[in-house]
């Protein structure tokens, strides 16, 4: 198949959703990965090439071609998906995930990178393009490719080895979340909600069961341990689901994840001291925001310093309640998200309900495009000449204050079959403009909201409305930015840490009185929010928020401390480790058998190791934005102006911190998340 027949292939202004099949796929992949293997041979054999624009550049415009091939099958595969699609994408992506492994190995590649870096030419090149060249470099060292025999073929069995451990202990995970179930009796159903209920016959039905069957799935143990009655129901689900994996409770021995927790810490450490790594805590800060260890750790001690205090007094408060009113004497970690509830209803009666009347999406979207640009004075116009691959999603340019056309993003803003849930941004197109190509970034917004119906507009509910601000805020970072290499433009090349730093940011839009006036509007009257219901709002958002925060942060520095303190010579501490950190963070330690660590995912198998930490980092980061324009008026034209030029079009071509004091005059500071959080500061 050539580039005439293959979409894929085709170098259009945009992709030609209508004319892509699922057999276009392997053909363009492959085709493409052949061309940048060949061209990567060339470069590697030719000497003259080791300066940017003969090695770095034409890496980036094959870069920059893959994903313009790959880019609209990964989107077809998440919003319009089919077997034959599923196939071809899994196919792809196997090929293009070998090729990445092969390119990170390469070590004459890297030798010919590191010839950039030490040639005559590299000290005149600008910020994003040095930064791209030490970005490479980093990654290629991360990557074990520098290291010289016998250290180099350890590392890669190392590597290997994790990514079969990590596998298998997601895997008990997800068996011992299956293997355990309850009947519940029509009493023990008492407090649960309908949808509950639905949920739990549903679940009987699925294990071929008559009445309700109690699960270890996410939302059935959350409903049960926040809605059920039956204290020894919530008890006993509590205890089963947070014991999986363990040596310990219902399953205890089964699935047992101990001696794989063992092994993934000390494989880890060794693969950091093989890299030059003192731990694999500094290894894992070697590509984010914050930098060091010390750091980190005096980031959450000093949020716990400030939240536990708040936290004590929640527990104390709820305490009372629940002696007082649910005759609970002795709180319990299963009666905790249960009297929660209760006392929340108590203090708050009104329900996301009653706020959606006042979010119709077409005003929310004008209101969003209106504030983008007043603040940061781009303007979104809607394009009807573009093939997209359903009738409701929409395409707008974002055009600059001069008129010109820098961007372009689709919407796709209601669930339907066939398309994953959720929300999120995906990158399109990157932006390249190397005096032989230029090419504009281009992004996806996709949202799965209720579409209209019954001649109702689509009504969202406060938490839609931040979705879409948090992923339109992702959107900015990648359109707006003026870094035209694809490894460092847009999000790309932006430290871990901080990427969720645009996106957090415009969420703190949808809870200011002067927004919300510009675009909450009654879909029948036109009211503007009544101020009663926005004070509620804003309370139930700060409800409990020291107990969360003291949760949030037990994760945190549990996982950090645990790769940091890693000693061979004393084996893995996993249960010492989370003792200490609860005596210096918790308010209301679990019981002795409490295995929560046998089945954190994320830490163990999901890629945040030595990382948990940053949900909070990027919160600061983001609140701390924020409070910037609060002090200056949240419409400020020349506050947007700054953040614009320092954090939106820099993308990764600096490092995130100093973007940020660029920005703000100084480094980041907890105080703006507190006072969101309803804390004094
Ligand atoms: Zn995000």
């Amino acid at each position: 198949m050539n580039t005439i027949s293959n979409p894929l292939l085709a170098d259009g202004e945009l992709p030609a959703f209508s004319t892509i099949a699922p057999n276009h796929v392997l053909p363009a992949v492959e085709s493409v990965l052949a061309d940048f293997q060949a061209e990567v041979d060339r470069l590697v054999a030719d000497p003259g090439a080791r300066d940017f624009d003969r090695l770095i550049a034409p890496l980036e415009r094959l870069e920059e071609r893959l994903g313009r091939a790959f880019a609209p099958v990964s989107h077809l595969h998440g919003v319009k998906d089919s077997p034959e699609l599923r196939e071809a994408y899994s196919a792809a992506l196997e090929k293009i995930t070998a090729h990445s492994t092969e390119l990170g190995q390469n070590r004459a590649l890297y030798l010919a990178t590191e010839a950039v870096q030490e040639g005559p030419g590299f000290a005149a090149l600008d910020r994003a393009r040095k930064t791209l060249v030490e970005d490479s470099l980093r990654d290629f060292r991360l990557s074990g490719v520098a290291l010289e025999e016998p250290a180099r073929t350890r590392f890669r069995d190392i590597q290997n080895r994790l990514s079969r451990v990590e596998t298998e202990f997601e895997e008990a995970v997800l068996d011992a979340t299956d293997a355990w179930t309850r009947a519940v009796t029509e009493t023990e159903l008492a407090g649960l909600p309908e949808s509950a209920r639905a949920m739990l016959a549903q679940a009987a039905q699925e294990h071929e069961q008559p009445g309700h069957l109690a699960t270890l799935k996410g939302p059935v143990v959350q409903a049960i341990l926040t809605f059920a009655d039956d204290r020894s129901l919530r008890e006993q689900v509590y205890a089963a689901y947070n014991t999986r994996a363990s040596d310990q409770g219902p399953q205890a021995g089964q699935f047992d994840n101990s001696a794989r927790i063992a092994e993934i810490l000390a494989l880890r450490h060794e693969a950091a001291r093989l890299l030059g790594f003192a731990s694999s805590a500094e290894l894992s800060l070697a590509d984010k925001m914050a930098g060091t260890p010390e750091k980190v750790l005096a980031f959450l001690r000093d949020l716990a310093a400030r939240a536990k205090p708040v936290a004590e007094r929640e527990l104390g408060e709820l305490r009372a309640f629940a002696t007082s009113e649910l005759a609970i004497a002795d709180l319990q970690p299963w009666d905790v998200a249960f009297a929660s509830e209760k006392l929340r209803e108590r203090r708050f009666d009104f329900s996301e309900e009653d706020l959606k009347p006042y979010f119709p999406l077409p005003s929310v979207m004008a209101g969003l495009f209106a504030l983008a640009e007043r603040v940061f004075g781009v303007r979104l116009v809607e394009r009807h000449d573009v093939d997209t691959w359903h009738a409701d999603v929409q395409f707008f340019d974002v055009l600059d204050g001069d008129g010109r056309v820098r961007a372009g993003v689709y919407l796709d803003h209601f669930a339907r079959a066939g398309k994953r849930g959720g929300a999120w941004m995906d990158v399109c197109r990157t932006p390249l403009l190397d005096g032989a190509t230029a090419r504009i970034p281009v992004a996806f917004l996709t949202c799965n909201f209720a579409p209209p119906n019954d001649g109702k507009p689509s009504l969202l509910t406060h938490d839609d409305v931040l979705t879409l601000f948090h992923e339109f805020g992702h959107g900015l970072h990648h359109l707006l930015t003026e870094v035209h290499w694809p490894s460092v433009g847009g999000i790309n090349g932006v430290e871990w840490d901080a990427v969720e730093l645009p996106s957090q940011f415009m969420e703190n839009f949808g809870w200011e009185r002067g927004a919300l006036d510009s675009f909450a509007r009654h879909w029948q009257t036109g009211a503007t929010l009544p101020q009663a219901l926005y004070k509620k709002s804003l309370a139930a958002r700060h409800f409990h928020a020291g107990l969360f925060l003291v949760r949030q942060l037990e994760f945190g520095l549990f996982d950090f401390r645990l790769h940091l303190d890693y000693d061979p010579a004393r084996g893995p501490r996993t249960l010492d480790i989370l003792d200490e950190v609860r005596r210096e963070v918790a308010v209301l330690p679990p019981p002795a058998w409490q295995r929560g660590p046998h089945a954190f995912t994320h830490i163990f198998s999901g890629g945040y190791a030595a990382g948990y930490y940053s949900y909070l980092w990027a919160e600061v980061l983001s609140a701390d934005a924020f409070a910037a324009f609060e002090e200056a008026g949240v419409f400020d034209p020349a506050t947007g102006t700054r953040y614009r030029r320092e954090i939106l079009t820099v993308g990764g071509s600096r490092p995130a911190l100093e973007s940020f004091v660029a920005f703000r005059g100084r480094e980041p500071e907890p105080d703006a998340l507190l006072r969101s959080y309803g804390f004094a500061a």
